[in-house]
């Protein structure tokens, strides 16, 4: 697996969606794979070290995966909501609330960095893990114009990105896995035509 994929969309629930990719014309669902979870998991940011051991355990992975697949399943509505209408349904608003109001934690400040920061300190592992993809929701709804939003163009690659190129004309999840197999696709194709 390229490790690019784990992070190219940006917001980890973007991220969420394009744990399923294709990859030589097969479907990879990053979930099914314990070790690719919770190397998603890690380079999102969204485990904490004290919860890194627990996380071994087998039966604990299992039920976050659970959580982790419905929860693809909302961010995937999420994205087609935008990509339909632009903003979200009444119902998908409400799902997305009652995920937040199931979260348990604590309030905490942050202070390794010069800025404070306060931050949320989930209850459990699942409570943290929920909370940082929830958090990035909200975030990108907030700071992301959403036509930054984007599927990669390339016809056999279903990989979403939010576009932060200052110019916002990005096309490609990324140039290494899409832009130039793409850009030597239709270099053979003018040259046929010829
Ligand atoms: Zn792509």
């Amino acid at each position: 697996m390229d490790k690019s994929i784990l992070t190219l969309g940006g917001p980890s629930w973007i991220n969420l969606v394009n744990t399923i990719y294709i990859s030589n014309k097969q479907e990879i669902d990053i979930l099914a794979n314990a070790s690719s979870v919770l190397q998603w998991m890690k380079e999102n940011n969204l485990v904490r070290e004290s919860d890194v051991l627990a996380l071994e355990k087998k039966k604990l992975l299992d039920s976050l995966i659970v959580e982790l697949q419905s929860t693809r399943t909302l961010c995937n509505t999420i994205l087609s909501e935008i990509e339909q209408n632009r903003k979200l349904s009444l119902r998908t608003t409400n799902k997305i609330k009652s995920a937040v109001e199931k979260l348990q934690g604590s309030l905490t400040i942050n202070s390794e960095s010069e800025k404070l920061k306060i931050t949320f300190q989930g209850k459990t592992i699942e409570d943290h893990i929920m909370y940082g993809i929830m958090d990035s929701i909200i975030n990108t709804f907030e700071n992301t114009s959403l036509e930054r939003i984007r599927k990669c163009n390339h016809e056999e690659c279903r990989l979403y990105f939010v576009d932060t190129s200052k110019a916002g004309k990005r096309r490609w999840c990324s140039m290494e896995l899409c832009g130039n197999r793409k850009k030597a696709a239709e270099f053979y194709s003018k040259k046929k035509k010829k």
